[in-house]
């Protein structure tokens, strides 16, 4: 499996990660193509934790872009958020992500001040790996 996300989306995110104090996440919507994911939007979400180190996205917010992705035939593919650390999920990451097998896990990390940097990753059938990002 492969990412493939637009330059701008990535800025976008790395943006919002870097003026935040809590820790930031939203959505990445977007259609499966064989081992191809393609991010065609992404839409930030409210932290309900409101916290530096944790996040929880907003059913409400989770709800309505899922509807809305559904009727326009996309999907959320994804999700991504931030990390005051390195860009690896940590283990509650792990434990979501063990809930959410085939969905994308972007963390951006926010340790640079300069360049945070990306990763992408993904559990599938209880295989937990990591995937490469395509900027496009
Ligand atoms: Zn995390």
């Amino acid at each position: 499996m492969i990412l493939e996300i637009k330059r701008t989306f990535l800025d976008r995110i790395k943006e919002e990660a870097k003026i935040n104090q809590v820790e930031i996440c939203g959505f990445i919507i977007g259609e499966i193509r064989g081992s191809r994911a393609i991010a065609t939007e992404i839409k930030s979400a409210k932290n309900v934790l409101n916290s530096p180190t944790r996040f929880q996205i907003d059913p409400e917010d989770f709800l309505k872009t899922l509807a809305k992705a559904e009727s326009r035939k996309l999907e959320i593919i994804g999700f991504y958020h931030s990390h005051p650390a390195p860009p690896y999920p940590s283990l509650v990451d792990e434990k979501f992500m063990a809930l959410w097998p085939d969905k994308i896990w972007l963390i951006v990390s926010t340790i640079s001040t300069f360049e945070p940097s990306t990763r992408a990753f993904i559990k599938r059938a209880e295989k937990f790996e990591e995937i490469k990002i395509i900027e496009k």
